[in-house]
């Protein structure tokens, strides 16, 4: 529920209705729209008489809102969320772009690769050191190993770190990690999320294999309501009955997301399409589109690649893609 204030109201009037809401165990939220005050009011409102609340002096109007996630939804924040990583602003007009190697495999790979991407114009720099493979047989990532090259990637290059947290044990390990990474398979791990909600660190939130739009912002909440409200969602194909590309990308969910939530929204073309001759006109699209950003899978050698190889670029085919990319941004800007 939202309770607008009529223009006029004082800070003291204010403050006495915010106070009455908390007695009643709700929490609330300001926000400012225009010369309006917005209160947003988040648990139990069956005990709060509507009627009662519109017949206040400075009560202009109450609102309800019928969907379920609350911290993640615009009607409570109507500002775009703008996450801050070292510096390197995602959301608001700000694109990122995340590039790197699906997994993290030598020094020499991941240096290479973070040199070249960042020369392209790459923001941060993307590498799987826990990597969440459908057989148990295939290549599992350096894990500690890849934290640590990473981080020594981020020496050398000044780019921020993203890398996938696939069990909450482990985040001890990602405490220099700049944003963490929960993966399709991982979107409704809730157990992961609560912890992540701990943290101040961004999180990028992707969407599973299989979920709608709701559950992704839901998701979104359980790492919000648990106090960090630092999230990048992003799209990155769903299952269908197509089996041509490895998923169905979902473009329209870009401006569905800048509807109902002020959290920024990038897309992974990589992932999303599953051959490397489609991700560079995918990029294009979800650019123009109004993606706040990309995540852009790019190898040094690609078919040598221990992990998605046939979905990588190489960093000329990457420098290439980010000219295009850059010529739509100054279109839709
Ligand atoms: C990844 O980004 O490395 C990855 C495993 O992606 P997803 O979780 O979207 O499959
Ligand atoms: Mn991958």
């Amino acid at each position: 529920m939202i309770t607008v204030l009529k223009a006029g109201t004082t800070e003291e009037q204010k403050r006495m209705l915010i106070k009455w809401f908390e007695d009643q165990g709700l929490r609330v939220t300001e926000y400012q729209d225009g010369d309006q005050t917005v209160l947003g009011l988040i648990g139990d409102i069956s005990k709060i008489d509507v009627e009662m609340l519109e017949l206040l002096d400075i009560v202009d109007h109450v609102a309800l809102v019928s969907e379920p996630f609350r911290k993640s939804n615009r009607k409570f924040h109507p500002e775009d969320t703008i996450v801050d990583v070292n510096g390197v602003k995602i959301g608001g007009g700000n694109f990122a772009v995340i590039a790197g190697p699906c997994s993290v495999e030598t020094e020499d790979q991941i240096i290479e690769v973070a040199e070249a991407v960042k020369k392209s114009g790459a923001t941060l720099l993307r590498g799987g050191a826990f990597k969440p493979r459908t057989s148990p047989y295939d290549f599992q990532g350096l894990k500690a190993e890849g934290l640590r090259l990473l981080m020594e990637a981020k020496r050398v290059t000044g780019l921020p770190i993203v890398t996938e947290i696939m069990n909450q044990d482990h985040l001890e390990l990602f405490e220099d990690v700049d944003v963490i990474q929960v993966g399709a398979r991982n979107m409704q791990n809730f157990e992961l999320l609560k912890e992540l909600g701990k943290l101040k660190k961004p999180i990028l939130l992707k969407r599973g294999l299989a979920n709608t739009i709701k559950e992704l912002l839901m998701s979104a909440e359980y790492i919000m309501s648990n106090g960090n409200e630092n999230i990048i969602l992003c799209e990155r194909g769903i299952r269908t009955f197509e089996t041509y590309t490895r998923n169905t990308l979902d473009l329209s969910v870009i401006p569905v997301l800048h509807k109902l939530t002020h959290l920024p929204v990038i897309v992974d073309p990589s992932h999303a399409t599953g051959h490397s001759d489609l991700v560079e006109p995918m990029a294009m699209a979800a650019t123009a589109g109004g993606a706040d950003g990309l995540m852009i899978e790019v190898h040094n050698n690609p078919p040598m690649a221990l992990c998605d190889g046939a979905q990588s670029l190489t960093p000329a085919e990457f420098d290439d893609t980010m000219q295009k990319v850059r010529r739509i941004r100054e279109v839709v800007q």
